[in-house]
C-alpha cells in the first residue's frame, strides 16, 4: 500500500539554493538530475529546474507518470514546451514576479555603459587616478535621448516606464502593437528597422526562439547608429556572438551591456572579454533577494498544483 502521506518524487538540477532546497524538501523528496538521466522512474511525478538544463522529452520520458514541469523563471528556452504538451505535461514558470527587479538591471546596465560605471569604478582605485580632469571618460547622455524597446512585455513595459522618468522618447517593436502602453505612457510604435535606425539605445528583452534567435545580427547593428548602445537582458543568443564583437572592435556601435551571453558564460579567452566598451554581467536580471524569493514561492506553488492535478498558477503557453 503506497503512503499516503509520503512526499512526492521530484527531479532537481543542481546547485540549488540553500533556501529554495529547503523549501522544496519541506513539501517534496529531491532526487538529483544526474541519477534519473537512464532507466524508467515511475515514483517521479514532477521536474523542477532551477539552473537552466536542457530538458527535452527524451528526458521526459523516462518519468512515466510525470505529472508537472516547474521552473524557477519566466524564460523556458531550455524546456522543449513542445515536447511536454505533445505528452500532456504542463509547464510552470514565474512571470510578473520579476519585472520590476530585470527591468531595473536593464537600467542600470543602460546607465552604466552610457556613463562609463564600470570604466570609472575601474578608474578610481588605480594608481593612475592621481588627479581629477573635466575631459576624461566623456560619456553619452541618458535623458533626452531615445530608447528603442524590442519586446514591450511585462518586463520592457517597465523598462519603459523607468525611461519615461529620467524624460527619455521611448519607442518598441513588438510583432503587435501595444496599444495601452501607447495610452497609458505614451510609447511609440516602430517597426525593427525604424528602431533600430533611430535609438540611442536599445534594449532586447524578447523571449528566445526559433524567431528570435540571432535577432540582433550585423545587418540589425549595422542599422544602429555609431553612438547607439545595446543593452541585452533576454537571453544570450538573441544577439549574435560573432556580430557583436565584431561591431564593439570596430566601433560600429559605441558601446554594448549584455546581462547573457552566447554561450553563458563566454570562454574566457573570448575577445569580448577584452574589449572596454562592453560592460558585462553574469545574468543577474532577476537577481534580488525579494525577487528570487517570490520566484521560489511561486514555482513550488506551480509545482504543487501540478502534482496535485489542479491547475497551475502560471502555465506556460505554446
Ligand atoms: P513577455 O511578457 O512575453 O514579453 C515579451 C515581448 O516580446 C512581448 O511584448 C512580445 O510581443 C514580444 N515579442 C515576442 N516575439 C517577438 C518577435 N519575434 N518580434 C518582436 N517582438 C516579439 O515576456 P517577459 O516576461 O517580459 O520576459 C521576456 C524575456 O526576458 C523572457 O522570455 C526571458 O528570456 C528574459 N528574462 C531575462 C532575465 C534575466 O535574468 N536577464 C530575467 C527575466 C526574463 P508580441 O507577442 O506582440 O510580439
Amino acid at each position: 500500500m503506497p503512503n499516503a502521506s509520503a512526499k512526492p518524487n521530484i527531479v532537481v538540477d543542481s546547485p540549488l539554493s540553500d533556501s529554495l532546497r529547503r523549501m522544496l524538501s519541506e513539501r517534496c523528496e529531491l532526487l538529483p538530475w544526474s541519477a534519473t538521466e537512464q532507466g524508467t522512474h515511475e515514483s517521479v511525478t514532477g521536474i523542477y529546474t532551477f539552473g537552466h538544463p536542457h530538458l527535452d522529452g527524451s528526458m521526459m520520458d523516462h518519468f512515466p507518470e510525470l505529472k508537472v514541469i516547474s521552473n524557477f523563471g519566466v524564460g523556458v528556452d531550455h524546456i522543449n514546451v513542445a515536447d511536454a504538451i505533445s505528452r500532456d505535461i504542463p509547464v510552470g514558470n514565474t512571470p510578473g514576479v520579476l519585472d520590476g527587479a530585470t527591468a531595473d538591471m536593464a537600467f542600470a546596465l543602460l546607465m552604466a555603459a552610457g556613463r562609463k560605471v564600470v570604466a570609472g569604478d575601474r578608474y578610481a582605485r588605480s594608481r593612475e587616478f592621481t588627479v581629477y580632469d573635466p575631459g576624461y571618460m566623456l560619456g553619452r547622455e541618458i535623458h533626452s535621448q531615445t530608447l528603442g524597446i524590442i519586446g514591450l512585455g511585462r518586463i520592457g513595459y517597465q523598462i519603459a516606464r523607468r525611461a519615461i522618468g529620467f524624460d527619455m522618447r521611448v519607442m518598441y517593436h513588438n510583432r503587435h502593437r501595444h496599444e495601452n502602453a501607447e495610452q497609458q505612457i505614451g510609447v511609440q510604435y516602430a517597426t525593427f528597422d525604424e528602431l533600430l535606425q533611430q535609438s540611442d539605445y536599445v534594449v532586447i528583452s524578447v523571449p528566445l526562439n526559433d524567431e528570435t534567435r540571432g535577432m540582433i545580427d550585423a545587418i540589425a547593428l549595422n542599422q544602429m547608429k555609431s553612438t547607439a548602445i545595446l543593452i541585452n537582458i533576454g537571453r544570450g543568443p538573441l544577439v549574435d556572438t560573432e556580430a557583436i564583437t565584431t561591431a564593439l572592435q570596430q566601433k560600429r556601435i559605441y558601446a554594448a551591456a549584455l546581462d547573457v551571453t552566447d554561450p553563458e558564460p563566454l570562454p574566457r579567452d573570448h575577445p569580448l572579454l577584452a574589449l572596454d566598451n562592453v560592460t558585462l554581467t553574469p545574468h543577474l536580471g532577476s537577481a534580488t533577494e525579494q525577487t528570487r524569493h517570490r520566484m521560489a514561492e511561486l514555482s513550488i506553488e506551480n509545482l504543487m498544483c501540478g502534482l496535485t492535478d489542479k491547475a497551475l498558477i502560471h502555465e506556460v503557453t505554446p
